[in-house]
Protein backbone atom coordinates (compact mmCIF):
# COMPACT_ATOMS: atom_id res chain seq x y z
CA UNK A 1 0.00 0.00 0.00
CA UNK A 2 1.22 3.81 -0.56
CA UNK A 3 1.33 5.99 2.42
CA UNK A 4 1.98 9.54 2.00
CA UNK A 5 4.55 11.12 4.14
CA UNK A 6 7.11 13.84 4.42
CA UNK A 7 10.94 14.24 3.91
CA UNK A 8 12.80 16.06 6.98
CA UNK A 9 16.02 15.73 5.39
CA UNK A 10 15.55 19.53 4.78
CA UNK A 11 13.64 21.98 5.13
CA UNK A 12 11.76 22.00 1.84
CA UNK A 13 9.45 19.10 3.75
CA UNK A 14 9.03 17.56 -0.10
CA UNK A 15 6.16 14.66 -0.40
CA UNK A 16 6.71 11.57 -0.04
CA UNK A 17 5.04 7.99 -0.91
CA UNK A 18 6.18 4.86 1.30
CA UNK A 19 5.47 1.82 -0.26
CA UNK A 20 4.74 -0.45 2.96
CA UNK A 21 4.12 -4.06 2.89
CA UNK A 22 0.79 -4.84 3.81
CA UNK A 23 1.78 -8.56 5.29
CA UNK A 24 4.64 -7.09 8.18
CA UNK A 25 4.25 -3.27 7.70
CA UNK A 26 8.04 -2.70 6.32
CA UNK A 27 8.77 0.20 4.59
CA UNK A 28 9.91 -1.14 0.93
CA UNK A 29 10.60 1.79 -0.88
CA UNK A 30 10.05 5.70 -0.70
CA UNK A 31 9.47 7.68 -3.89
CA UNK A 32 8.15 11.44 -4.69
CA UNK A 33 4.50 12.42 -3.76
CA UNK A 34 3.14 13.82 -7.47
CA UNK A 35 -0.36 14.88 -5.28
CA UNK A 36 2.36 16.61 -2.80
CA UNK A 37 1.84 20.75 -4.36
CA UNK A 38 4.87 21.99 -3.43
CA UNK A 39 7.57 19.35 -4.96
CA UNK A 40 5.30 17.68 -7.13
CA UNK A 41 6.98 14.32 -7.24
CA UNK A 42 10.21 15.52 -7.91
CA UNK A 43 12.50 15.36 -5.03
CA UNK A 44 15.85 15.74 -4.54
CA UNK A 45 18.20 12.62 -4.30
CA UNK A 46 17.97 12.66 -0.40
CA UNK A 47 14.53 12.23 -0.49
CA UNK A 48 14.12 8.57 -1.75
CA UNK A 49 17.68 7.57 -0.18
CA UNK A 50 15.53 7.90 3.36
CA UNK A 51 15.01 4.15 3.30
CA UNK A 52 18.65 3.74 4.24
CA UNK A 53 18.24 5.65 7.10
CA UNK A 54 15.37 3.20 8.35
CA UNK A 55 17.66 0.02 8.78
CA UNK A 56 20.94 1.80 8.78
CA UNK A 57 22.84 -0.42 11.81
CA UNK A 58 24.63 2.40 13.16
CA UNK A 59 21.00 4.08 13.73
CA UNK A 60 20.50 5.68 17.30
CA UNK A 61 17.51 4.19 18.64
CA UNK A 62 17.82 4.87 22.59
CA UNK A 63 19.46 7.18 24.82
CA UNK A 64 23.37 7.04 25.43
CA UNK A 65 25.01 8.53 28.36
CA UNK A 66 28.55 9.46 28.22
CA UNK A 67 30.78 7.00 30.61
CA UNK A 68 33.98 8.24 31.16
CA UNK A 69 36.02 11.00 29.92
CA UNK A 70 34.75 13.56 27.29
CA UNK A 71 36.28 12.23 24.08
CA UNK A 72 37.22 8.89 25.48
CA UNK A 73 34.33 7.44 23.17
CA UNK A 74 32.31 5.47 26.45
CA UNK A 75 28.82 4.99 26.17
CA UNK A 76 26.61 3.28 28.01
CA UNK A 77 22.02 2.93 26.83
CA UNK A 78 20.04 3.92 29.46
CA UNK A 79 16.17 4.43 29.58
CA UNK A 80 14.50 7.21 28.34
CA UNK A 81 13.17 8.17 31.90
CA UNK A 82 16.48 8.46 32.80
CA UNK A 83 17.69 10.43 30.34
CA UNK A 84 14.91 13.02 30.48
CA UNK A 85 15.44 13.39 34.19
CA UNK A 86 18.82 14.00 34.05
CA UNK A 87 18.35 16.65 31.58
CA UNK A 88 15.19 18.06 33.25
CA UNK A 89 17.06 18.28 36.88
CA UNK A 90 19.86 19.83 35.24
CA UNK A 91 17.97 22.92 33.22
CA UNK A 92 16.10 22.84 36.86
CA UNK A 93 19.07 23.54 38.96
CA UNK A 94 20.27 26.22 36.63
CA UNK A 95 16.94 28.06 36.41
CA UNK A 96 16.71 27.91 40.23
CA UNK A 97 20.07 28.70 40.62
CA UNK A 98 19.60 32.32 38.29
CA UNK A 99 21.88 30.04 35.74
CA UNK A 100 19.35 30.68 32.72
CA UNK A 101 22.26 31.37 30.46
CA UNK A 102 23.80 28.61 31.23
CA UNK A 103 21.22 26.64 29.55
CA UNK A 104 21.52 26.04 25.68
CA UNK A 105 19.44 24.47 23.28
CA UNK A 106 20.57 23.03 20.14
CA UNK A 107 18.83 21.32 17.28
CA UNK A 108 20.65 20.80 14.11
CA UNK A 109 17.49 22.14 12.21
CA UNK A 110 14.50 24.31 13.43
CA UNK A 111 11.38 22.80 11.39
CA UNK A 112 8.71 23.31 14.25
CA UNK A 113 7.85 26.85 13.46
CA UNK A 114 8.44 28.17 16.82
CA UNK A 115 7.17 25.35 19.45
CA UNK A 116 10.47 24.65 20.76
CA UNK A 117 11.04 28.44 21.01
CA UNK A 118 7.56 28.61 23.40
CA UNK A 119 9.52 26.30 25.94
CA UNK A 120 12.40 28.74 26.27
CA UNK A 121 10.46 31.84 26.33
CA UNK A 122 8.05 30.13 29.31
CA UNK A 123 11.98 29.33 30.91
CA UNK A 124 13.13 32.53 30.95
CA UNK A 125 15.78 31.03 28.58
CA UNK A 126 17.55 32.98 25.49
CA UNK A 127 19.92 30.33 24.46
CA UNK A 128 18.26 28.42 21.12
CA UNK A 129 20.99 27.61 18.51
CA UNK A 130 21.24 25.94 15.75
CA UNK A 131 22.56 25.71 12.07
CA UNK A 132 20.56 28.95 11.42
CA UNK A 133 22.58 31.47 13.23
CA UNK A 134 25.21 31.03 10.74
CA UNK A 135 23.35 30.31 7.86
CA UNK A 136 20.25 32.18 6.92
CA UNK A 137 19.36 33.95 9.95
CA UNK A 138 20.23 37.26 8.27
CA UNK A 139 17.67 36.86 5.65
CA UNK A 140 15.26 35.44 8.10
CA UNK A 141 15.42 38.50 10.10
CA UNK A 142 15.49 40.93 7.00
CA UNK A 143 12.46 39.00 5.94
CA UNK A 144 10.60 38.96 9.00
CA UNK A 145 11.06 42.53 9.79
CA UNK A 146 9.44 43.08 5.92
CA UNK A 147 6.62 40.87 5.69
CA UNK A 148 6.37 38.98 8.91
CA UNK A 149 7.70 35.62 7.86
CA UNK A 150 11.08 34.32 7.86
CA UNK A 151 10.80 31.93 4.55
CA UNK A 152 8.80 33.43 1.94
CA UNK A 153 7.86 31.74 -1.66
CA UNK A 154 8.11 34.19 -4.29
CA UNK A 155 6.84 33.42 -7.63
CA UNK A 156 9.41 32.15 -9.85
CA UNK A 157 7.12 30.72 -12.19
CA UNK A 158 5.40 34.24 -13.42
CA UNK A 159 8.14 36.18 -12.93
CA UNK A 160 10.09 38.44 -15.97
CA UNK A 161 13.18 39.00 -13.31
CA UNK A 162 14.29 36.67 -11.01
CA UNK A 163 16.93 37.86 -8.73
CA UNK A 164 18.70 35.70 -6.28
CA UNK A 165 20.81 36.77 -3.39
CA UNK A 166 22.30 33.16 -2.86
CA UNK A 167 23.14 30.16 -4.56
CA UNK A 168 19.90 28.24 -3.33
CA UNK A 169 18.49 27.39 -7.36
CA UNK A 170 20.47 23.92 -7.28
CA UNK A 171 23.81 23.82 -4.88
CA UNK A 172 22.18 21.84 -2.77
CA UNK A 173 19.09 20.35 -1.99
CA UNK A 174 17.39 23.14 0.13
CA UNK A 175 15.45 24.86 -2.00
CA UNK A 176 13.46 22.46 -4.53
CA UNK A 177 10.14 23.65 -5.04
CA UNK A 178 12.30 27.04 -5.91
CA UNK A 179 14.44 25.68 -8.19
CA UNK A 180 11.39 23.74 -9.89
CA UNK A 181 9.78 27.23 -10.47
CA UNK A 182 12.63 29.13 -11.31
CA UNK A 183 13.24 27.10 -14.36
CA UNK A 184 9.92 27.30 -14.93
CA UNK A 185 10.16 31.13 -15.47
CA UNK A 186 13.70 30.75 -17.16
CA UNK A 187 11.90 28.41 -19.62
CA UNK A 188 8.89 31.46 -19.87
CA UNK A 189 11.77 34.19 -20.67
CA UNK A 190 12.27 35.22 -17.24
CA UNK A 191 16.05 36.66 -16.64
CA UNK A 192 17.80 35.14 -13.94
CA UNK A 193 20.42 37.46 -11.91
CA UNK A 194 22.42 35.52 -9.20
CA UNK A 195 24.58 37.92 -6.61
CA UNK A 196 26.96 35.80 -5.60
CA UNK A 197 30.36 35.90 -4.45
CA UNK A 198 30.79 32.61 -5.70
CA UNK A 199 30.55 31.07 -9.63
CA UNK A 200 28.19 28.57 -7.55
CA UNK A 201 25.92 25.91 -9.79
CA UNK A 202 23.55 28.99 -9.30
CA UNK A 203 25.33 31.68 -10.80
CA UNK A 204 26.37 29.23 -13.75
CA UNK A 205 22.88 29.33 -14.92
CA UNK A 206 22.73 33.46 -14.36
CA UNK A 207 22.05 35.78 -17.14
CA UNK A 208 23.78 38.27 -15.19
CA UNK A 209 26.29 37.63 -12.52
CA UNK A 210 27.57 39.59 -10.18
CA UNK A 211 29.96 38.63 -7.13
CA UNK A 212 29.87 41.17 -4.82
CA UNK A 213 32.89 41.71 -1.94
CA UNK A 214 30.94 39.18 0.90
CA UNK A 215 28.75 41.61 3.28
CA UNK A 216 28.26 44.57 0.48
CA UNK A 217 25.05 43.36 -0.98
CA UNK A 218 23.14 45.92 0.57
CA UNK A 219 25.12 48.80 -1.37
CA UNK A 220 24.15 46.90 -4.94
CA UNK A 221 20.07 46.90 -3.50
CA UNK A 222 20.53 50.59 -2.29
CA UNK A 223 21.54 52.25 -5.74
CA UNK A 224 18.92 49.85 -7.44
CA UNK A 225 16.30 51.57 -5.36
CA UNK A 226 18.03 54.82 -6.07
CA UNK A 227 17.54 54.16 -9.24
CA UNK A 228 14.39 53.16 -8.80
CA UNK A 229 13.05 56.27 -7.12
CA UNK A 230 14.93 58.39 -9.49
CA UNK A 231 13.16 56.91 -12.42
CA UNK A 232 9.95 56.71 -10.71
CA UNK A 233 9.40 52.82 -11.90
CA UNK A 234 7.68 52.06 -8.55
CA UNK A 235 4.64 50.61 -7.38
CA UNK A 236 2.99 53.72 -6.16
CA UNK A 237 -0.24 52.78 -5.53
CA UNK A 238 1.26 49.75 -3.14
CA UNK A 239 3.87 52.23 -1.59
CA UNK A 240 0.80 54.35 -0.86
CA UNK A 241 -0.75 51.35 0.85
CA UNK A 242 1.68 49.33 2.75
CA UNK A 243 4.95 52.03 3.40
CA UNK A 244 4.69 53.95 6.81
CA UNK A 245 5.32 57.15 4.55
CA UNK A 246 3.55 58.95 7.20
CA UNK A 247 5.75 58.27 9.84
CA UNK A 248 8.70 58.28 7.93
CA UNK A 249 8.01 62.02 7.23
CA UNK A 250 6.97 62.43 10.83
CA UNK A 251 10.37 61.23 11.86
CA UNK A 252 12.93 62.56 9.39
CA UNK A 253 11.44 65.57 7.82
CA UNK A 254 9.39 66.79 10.62
CA UNK A 255 7.36 70.57 8.93
CA UNK A 256 7.28 69.20 5.51
CA UNK A 257 4.46 68.57 4.07
CA UNK A 258 2.29 65.36 4.79
CA UNK A 259 1.33 64.18 1.72
CA UNK A 260 2.82 61.09 -0.75
CA UNK A 261 4.57 63.19 -3.28
CA UNK A 262 6.45 64.81 -0.25
CA UNK A 263 7.76 61.68 0.85
CA UNK A 264 8.67 60.13 -2.23
CA UNK A 265 10.53 63.70 -3.55
CA UNK A 266 12.45 63.25 0.30
CA UNK A 267 13.39 59.66 -0.27
CA UNK A 268 14.69 60.13 -3.43
CA UNK A 269 17.13 62.34 -1.76
CA UNK A 270 17.78 60.32 1.02
CA UNK A 271 18.56 57.57 -1.72
CA UNK A 272 20.77 60.16 -3.73
CA UNK A 273 23.83 59.19 -2.07
CA UNK A 274 23.62 55.66 -3.44
CA UNK A 275 24.56 55.86 -6.72
CA UNK A 276 25.94 52.75 -8.90
CA UNK A 277 29.24 54.53 -8.11
CA UNK A 278 29.20 54.07 -4.50
CA UNK A 279 27.58 50.39 -5.18
CA UNK A 280 30.79 49.32 -7.46
CA UNK A 281 33.01 51.30 -5.09
CA UNK A 282 31.75 48.94 -1.95
CA UNK A 283 30.63 45.56 -3.61
CA UNK A 284 33.63 45.48 -6.43
CA UNK A 285 31.38 44.45 -9.21
CA UNK A 286 31.59 46.54 -12.17
CA UNK A 287 29.70 49.40 -12.32
CA UNK A 288 28.35 48.99 -15.49
CA UNK A 289 26.38 45.07 -14.29
CA UNK A 290 24.85 47.06 -11.33
CA UNK A 291 23.21 49.51 -14.22
CA UNK A 292 22.36 46.37 -15.57
CA UNK A 293 20.70 45.18 -12.89
CA UNK A 294 18.59 48.27 -12.11
CA UNK A 295 17.61 48.12 -15.62
CA UNK A 296 16.24 44.80 -15.49
CA UNK A 297 14.81 45.25 -12.22
CA UNK A 298 12.95 48.13 -13.33
CA UNK A 299 11.34 46.59 -16.40
CA UNK A 300 10.54 44.22 -14.55
CA UNK A 301 7.74 45.88 -12.95
CA UNK A 302 5.59 44.43 -10.80
CA UNK A 303 7.22 40.43 -12.01
CA UNK A 304 10.31 40.77 -9.80
CA UNK A 305 11.13 37.29 -7.63
CA UNK A 306 13.72 38.08 -5.50
CA UNK A 307 15.16 36.13 -2.38
CA UNK A 308 17.76 36.03 -0.06
CA UNK A 309 19.35 33.07 1.47
CA UNK A 310 22.49 31.91 2.81
CA UNK A 311 25.74 33.69 1.02
CA UNK A 312 24.85 37.27 0.86
CA UNK A 313 22.93 36.72 4.34
CA UNK A 314 25.83 35.44 6.26
CA UNK A 315 28.90 37.46 4.33
CA UNK A 316 30.48 40.40 7.01
CA UNK A 317 33.38 42.17 6.02
CA UNK A 318 34.75 40.74 3.08
CA UNK A 319 34.25 37.32 4.21
CA UNK A 320 31.52 34.71 6.25
CA UNK A 321 31.87 34.49 9.51
CA UNK A 322 31.38 30.54 9.83
CA UNK A 323 34.34 30.23 8.05
CA UNK A 324 36.47 32.12 10.45
CA UNK A 325 39.16 30.78 12.30
CA UNK A 326 41.67 32.90 14.85
CA UNK A 327 43.94 32.84 12.04
CA UNK A 328 42.29 32.95 9.29
CA UNK A 329 40.18 36.55 10.40
CA UNK A 330 42.91 37.70 12.30
CA UNK A 331 43.65 41.26 11.70
CA UNK A 332 46.69 40.06 9.58
CA UNK A 333 45.19 38.00 7.60
CA UNK A 334 42.78 41.19 6.52
CA UNK A 335 45.94 42.95 5.20
CA UNK A 336 47.16 40.67 1.93
CA UNK A 337 43.64 39.83 0.96
CA UNK A 338 42.29 43.24 0.79
CA UNK A 339 45.63 44.13 -0.60
CA UNK A 340 44.55 41.33 -3.89
CA UNK A 341 41.18 43.32 -3.93
CA UNK A 342 40.80 44.14 -7.77
CA UNK A 343 39.54 47.43 -6.48
CA UNK A 344 42.30 49.04 -4.05
CA UNK A 345 40.58 52.56 -3.62
CA UNK A 346 38.09 51.37 -0.57
CA UNK A 347 39.80 48.07 0.17
CA UNK A 348 42.77 49.77 1.94
CA UNK A 349 40.87 52.35 4.35
CA UNK A 350 38.12 49.38 4.49
CA UNK A 351 40.62 47.17 5.94
CA UNK A 352 42.21 49.73 8.39
CA UNK A 353 38.36 50.48 9.64
CA UNK A 354 38.55 46.50 10.22
CA UNK A 355 41.48 46.46 12.29
CA UNK A 356 40.50 49.84 14.06
CA UNK A 357 36.99 48.32 14.99
CA UNK A 358 38.78 44.92 16.04
CA UNK A 359 41.53 46.50 18.15
CA UNK A 360 38.52 48.29 20.13
CA UNK A 361 36.25 45.28 20.23
CA UNK A 362 38.58 42.90 20.48
CA UNK A 363 36.67 40.41 18.30
CA UNK A 364 38.64 38.31 15.60
S1 LIG B 1 14.63 18.89 -1.17
FE1 LIG B 1 15.34 16.76 -0.93
S2 LIG B 1 16.00 16.59 1.21
FE2 LIG B 1 14.76 18.45 1.04
S3 LIG B 1 12.70 17.76 1.64
FE3 LIG B 1 12.85 17.65 -0.63
S4 LIG B 1 13.46 15.54 -1.07
FE4 LIG B 1 13.86 15.92 1.11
Amino acid sequence: MLIPTTCFNCESACGLLGYVDKQDLSIKKLEGNPAHPGSRGRNCAKGPATINQLDDPERILYPLRRVGERGAGGWERCTWDEALDDIAARIRTAILDGRRDEVMYHVGRPGEDGFAERFLAAWGVDGHNSHTNICSAGARFGYTLWGGYDRPSPDHANAKVILLLSSHLESGHYFNPHAQRIMEGKLDGAKLVVIDPRMSNTASHADLWLAPWPGSEAAILLAVAAHLLRTRRIATDYMRRWVNWETYLDRLHPGEPRDFDTFLDRLTEDYARYTFEFAAQEARVPVERIEELAKLVADAGTQLAAHVWRAAAAGNRGRWPAACSSSTCSPAASGPRAAQAPTGGTSSSRTARTRRRRTTTGTS
